[in-house]
């Protein structure tokens, strides 16, 4: 939350309780604390719901998707009883065949209902299922996450640079990787979409292995990542840098018995005083484009101008 309206909340807070011991006839120490303590919770939620903050974004959809997936068991549960209810009148349908005399009328009648009850359960699961798959859907697309790989997103990522941006001054070196996979669309033409969707998620974890906690990937296109480096220098940027390219060549996807190899390139560049998010993307960008003219599979670094 900004500096500014925290204040103005508590000037507000302020005014607030001023008219409240105004309004009481006899004002005492109780109220004025018991106001105070709310205000306090009050505050500290507000922090807690800060969107800017992409650890909270992690949390909120982590619990709304546990929300999600109770549903899913609770309904899945409801109609596990259904079935098993209706097996047993089944079975005591079948049963009742062994009694000599078979009312075939009555049988008929009784499976058919079973029918009908069970058609009508495999219905209503199949709604719930598809409204739940909606809400996570939804939940994707309005959380910072990627919805196929898991990582960041580029929302998440326009909300972290502005937020990296507004600072007056950063207390540490921080550096920013754009990686972009090479002829990938070759690997979609060969191998098909789905193929290609693998490699994304594949790489997305490699990526997300090779990073410390303080670092941050996100996916910031089709098949391009992009990843803050925090508390490094520039020869540690290029090693990380490096260590991805090696753990890149020296693992594979097996997909439908084939063994897909992928390699990228990356561009580099450390933050400065002064940069907004497109001119640090913008030199990570021209990093990234010198890696791919000089063949690919490298890294490349671009820093400003007397850096
Ligand atoms: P370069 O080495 O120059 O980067 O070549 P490239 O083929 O990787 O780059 P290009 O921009 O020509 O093609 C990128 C391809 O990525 C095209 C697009 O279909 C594919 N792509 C983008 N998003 C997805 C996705 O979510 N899933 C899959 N399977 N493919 C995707
Ligand atoms: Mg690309
Ligand atoms: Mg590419």
């Amino acid at each position: 939350m900004k500096k500014d309206d925290l204040k103005s909340l508590v000037t507000q807070m302020y005014q607030e309780l001023l008219d409240n011991i105004d309004s009481q006839e006899e004002p005492n120490k109780e109220q004025v604390v018991t106001y105070l303590q709310d205000a306090v919770m009050t505050i500290q939620n507000i922090a807690d719901d800060d969107i800017d903050s992409v650890e909270h974004a992690k949390l909120a959809f982590s619990n709304a998707y546990k929300e999600i997936a109770n549903k899913t068991l609770a309904s899945y549960k409801n109609t596990n009883d259904r079935f098993e209810e209706l097996t047993q009148i089944h079975e005591q349908t079948v049963q009742s065949c062994d009694n000599k005399f078979i009312d075939m009328p009555s049988i008929k009648e009784k499976f058919d209902e079973i029918q009908s009850h069970m058609q009508e359960e495999v219905e209503r699961a199949n709604q719930v299922i598809s409204e739940l798959s909606t809400q996570v859907k939804e939940l994707e697309e309005n959380s910072n996450l990627d919805a196929l790989t898991k990582i960041f997103n580029r929302r998440a990522l326009d909300s972290y640079l502005d937020h990296l941006c507004a600072k007056k001054e950063l207390k540490h070196e921080l550096h920013a990787l754009l990686l972009d996979i090479d002829d990938f669309k070759k690997i979609n033409d060969k191998y098909g979409h789905i193929a290609g969707d693998k490699i994304l998620i594949f790489v997305a974890k490699i990526l997300r292995k090779t990073l410390r906690d303080g670092d941050k990937v996100f996916r910031y296109g089709g098949e391009e990542f992009f990843i803050v480096l925090n508390r490094i220098d520039a020869n540690t940027c290029k090693k990380i840098a490096g260590r991805i390219l090696k753990l890149l060549s020296s693992n594979q996807l097996f997909y439908k018995g084939q063994s897909l190899h992928v390699t990228m390139s990356i561009g580099a560049t450390m933050f400065v005083e002064g940069d907004t998010p497109e001119t640090l993307i913008d030199r990570a960008d021209k990093a990234l484009y010198k890696s791919k003219n000089n063949g690919k599979n490298q890294i490349n670094m671009e820093l400003k101008n007397g850096f």
